[in-house]
């Protein structure tokens, strides 16, 4: 008898195919009605595969009794309830590492889009302003710059790395300084806003950060200073930054995520002094193969018995 499976949110399909081979699949994100599905097969189910997307609340958690594990294709477990999976005695594991490069790129994409001016020099080009009317206006260089890294866990410490070639000096804000850590600490996020010429936000997201990036630091950040978020839309107060945007008491800001995904505030739109990314830091079919493959060897660890690879609680 294969165990009863669950999916709120599929893999990839080599992953996928290896899924179907070891378990009963439920498909609940393909069904029209998951709640009468749940009804049907609540009982039975196992272990659920879910993402940081689609996350598993309390009362979906409270209609399997037999459930034991949530193994999530995504490090960020903000939408998953922890407490409701702690009393309820099931384990929740992610997929930290095998993501860090291709967010740390991201960042690092944005922090240059962003200095250069890519999306607007894109269109003058495209659009033959540039015949007309000359060349752009000048830009600030990247070398010598300060960046504030706020969150140097895993994805932070592989931004840092990337940032240093290219003459940027990195400080860092978290709840705590890391003694094998280099960089300069500040306890104070608003003080190390003041100080930086670009800030990079990659904390975990949740209720321990929401609205971390507040109206103050983002007032502090500056006319001249550039916000890159590629943690949660939470954590930055997201009205707060796009009206500093729009009066121009923030200079600039690269995005890949948001409050309300995928239905952006329509105000981004219409601001020039933003970069957009649709939520994509870890969008290559490499990365998102590994996270698929973690998500599927932690089941297997799962029910061989084995210490989980990557347990979250
Ligand atoms: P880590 O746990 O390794 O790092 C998180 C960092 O956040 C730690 O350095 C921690 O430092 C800091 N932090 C946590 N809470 C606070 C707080 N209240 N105030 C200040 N700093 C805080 O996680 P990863 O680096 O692996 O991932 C970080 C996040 O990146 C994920 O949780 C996810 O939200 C986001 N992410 C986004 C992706 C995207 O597609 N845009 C893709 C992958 C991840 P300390 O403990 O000292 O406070």
């Amino acid at each position: 008898m294969k165990p009863d499976v669950l999916v709120l949110q599929e893999i990839r399909p080599d992953q996928m195919k290896q899924l179907e081979a070891a378990y009963t699949l439920h498909r609940y994100d393909q069904v029209g009605d998951p709640d009468a599905l749940l009804a049907e097969v609540g009982d039975k189910i196992e272990a659920v595969v879910t993402s940081g997307g689609s996350g598993i609340t309390r009362a979906q958690i409270e209609r399997m009794p037999n459930l034991k594990i949530a193994s999530l294709s995504s490090v960020g477990y903000d939408t998953v309830d922890l407490a409701a999976c702690n009393d309820h005695g099931v384990t929740v594991t992610n997929t930290p590492d095998v993501l860090n490069d291709d967010v740390a790129d991201t960042a690092i994409m944005l922090l240059l889009a962003v200095q250069r001016g890519l999306v607007k020099g894109d269109a003058y080009a495209r659009s033959g302003e540039w015949a007309k009317s000359g060349p752009m206006p000048l830009l600030r260089s990247t070398r010598g710059k300060k960046l504030g890294v706020v969150g140097l866990g895993r994805i932070g410490k592989a931004i840092a790395e990337r940032a240093t070639p290219f003459g940027l000096n990195i400080v860092y804000h978290g709840r705590n300084k890391q003694d094998a850590v280099d960089y300069p600490y500040y306890a104070d996020l608003k003080e190390m806003a003041q100080d930086v010429d670009i800030m990079i936000v990659i904390t975990a997201g949740g209720e321990g950060t929401r609205g971390l990036i507040s109206k103050d630091v983002i007032e502090a950040l500056g006319p001249d200073g550039a916000l890159i978020n590629v943690s949660r839309g939470t954590v930055v107060d997201e009205p707060a930054m796009i009206e500093a945007l729009q009066s121009g008491k923030l200079g600039a800001a690269g995005l890949d995520v948001f409050l309300n995904e995928p239905d952006i505030d329509p105000a981004f739109a219409a601001l020039e002094n933003v970069t957009l990314y649709p939520h994509h830091a870890s969008g290559t079919i490499e990365t998102r193969a590994a996270m698929s493959q973690l998500v599927v060897d932690n089941l297997a660890a799962h029910f061989a018995g084995k210490p989980l690879l990557t347990p979250v609680n």
